[in-house]
């Protein structure tokens, strides 16, 4: 290994610990599929190899280890597509884990994959070392092949199947990721009811698909980000204030969230867990473990395969490129003013909006890559998903308050379910549904059948 350079910070003054995606493959990925900008990525790379090399590997392992002051420590493996590195790449990797923890230091594994080249040796191996295993589905066959298609533009959900089947074989920790887009924006519910009744998911979570774009850019924007023979490529960069046609919108995102709520609330509550509802009730904790609805960010960094750090995964761009871990230590960059900058930068550009908000304290104005509409006063800079958000965190409020009350009290959450049970029972059939949708209670959440076998 070639001399790592050293600590300069004083490690008191930087975080004590923080979350670090790294992307081995770079953006480089098996798949094409259409609202991926992170394909485009590769435009900031044009003669770099496509695989992290040993030493970035080492440098990357060693530092990481030496920078947490927490005896936890997350390497997380995010792409492109992470598995195109092989087997023997991530062998190495918890090789070196080994060789430069300190004792006592307690190291879990995660992987950000599309599934496709999981097999049993990659099975195998992951549930030997613990790996979460993220995968990427958005919903059942023909919802999850609108967008997430191979580079011949056909669907990939069956090979995604064998991957969970190979991942389901061998027991391995594995939580849904579940693109928010303009196909499956309209059937949360469905969506959710596959994931938990079909594919045996206990762990989910939704993340919205939102593609800015400029007047300009917005034409070759929504034909998608991958190279096309004779096609213009453009770099992604958060700017511009259109969004592509694929993208989710800011109302439609509130109601996919809250349909998916209303029936979780009716059965799984400490069985099924969706990230953003457990965010939501940890912040009446005062705690936040999502950077995007924390009030300040910053410490959720995106290393690519060359060493370069980059502020987070969203803002893999120049502008926000920190500098390159094998010349300067990763902990002096992750401390460093620009960083801290970036992170406070959350909460100080709030639109007045925002800053009077009453979910504010669960919000906290959202991600700032999403900020790029006008607030209803005309301030710029606020959040496009803003409506969708309110609704969302007001819908829900009552029962997560109950939740946290009950928690309060030494119970359990899950007895909530029978407070909205009792609530189900005083309320007509023909009643229009509390999701809010406007169908009867008895054709919504309410229609008998909406549970079926559990498939785990
Ligand atoms: S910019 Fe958004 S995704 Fe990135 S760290 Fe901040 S809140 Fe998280
Ligand atoms: S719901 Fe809207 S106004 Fe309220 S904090 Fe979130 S983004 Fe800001």
């Amino acid at each position: 290994m070639a001399p790592s350079p050293k600590i300069r910070v004083d490690p008191r003054t930087a975080p004590p610990l923080f979350h670090l995606l790294a992307k081995p493959s770079g953006s480089t990925c098996n798949l094409d599929c259409t609202y991926c900008f992170f394909l485009s990525k590769d435009a900031l790379y044009p003669h770099a190899s496509a695989r992290m090399s040993d030493e970035t590997l080492e440098s990357y392992v060693a530092q990481l280890l030496e920078s947490h002051r927490s005896p936890e420590v997350t390497v997380a493996w995010q792409g492109g597509e992470p598995t195109l590195m092989g087997l023997e790449f991530f062998a190495r990797s918890v090789e070196l884990v080994e060789q430069h923890r300190r004792p006592g230091q307690r190291v879990q594994y995660t992987i950000q994959t599309n599934g496709v080249l999981l097999d049993d040796a990659w099975a195998a191996f992951l549930a030997e070392h613990e790996f979460l295993v993220g995968l990427s589905v958005d919903g059942p066959e023909p919802i999850h092949d609108t967008y997430r298609v191979n580079r011949g533009g056909r669907g990939t959900h069956r090979q995604v199947m064998k991957g969970l089947a190979a991942l389901r074989r061998h027991d391995v920790d594995y939580n849904i990721l579940c693109t928010v887009n303009a196909a499956n924006q309209a059937h949360g519910s469905e969506v959710y009811r596959y994931f938990r009744d079909e594919l045996g998911a206990t762990w989910m979570q939704f993340i919205p698909i939102v593609e800015r774009a400029t007047a300009e850019t917005l034409p070759i924007a929504n034909q998608g980000w991958s190279e096309r023979p004779g096609g213009e490529r453009l770099l992604y960069t958060q700017t511009g204030s259109l969004v592509t046609e694929r993208s989710v919108g800011g109302e439609a995102y509130g109601r996919f969230l809250i349909d998916v709520y209303e029936e979780w609330i009716r059965g799984d509550v400490g069985t099924v867990f969706v990230q953003l509802f457990d965010v939501t009730l940890q912040a009446l904790f005062g705690e936040y473990s999502l950077c995007i609805h924390a009030p300040t960010c910053g410490n959720a960094l995106a290393l690519e395969r060359n060493g370069d750090l980059y502020s987070c995964d969203h803002f893999v761009e120049p502008d926000h490129l920190l500098g390159n871990i094998t010349q300067t230590h990763m902990l002096d960059l992750v401390a460093s003013d620009r960083q801290r900058a970036f992170g406070r930068a959350k909460a100080t550009t709030l639109t007045g909006q925002c800053r009077s908000c009453d979910v504010l304290p669960l919000c906290n104005g959202g991600c700032p890559k999403d900020r790029f509409v006008t607030s209803r006063d005309g301030e710029p800079g606020h959040n496009y998903l803003c409506e969708g958000l309110y609704a969302f965190f007001t819908h829900t409020r009552p029962t997560m308050s109950a939740m946290a009350q009950l928690i309060r009290q030494g119970r359990f959450a899950d007895e909530v379910m029978a407070q909205v049970a009792a609530a189900d029972a005083a309320r007509g059939r023909n009643d229009p549904c509390p999701c809010g949708a406007g169908a009867k209670f008895k054709h919504c959440h309410g229609a008998p059948g909406r549970r079926r076998g559990r498939g785990g």
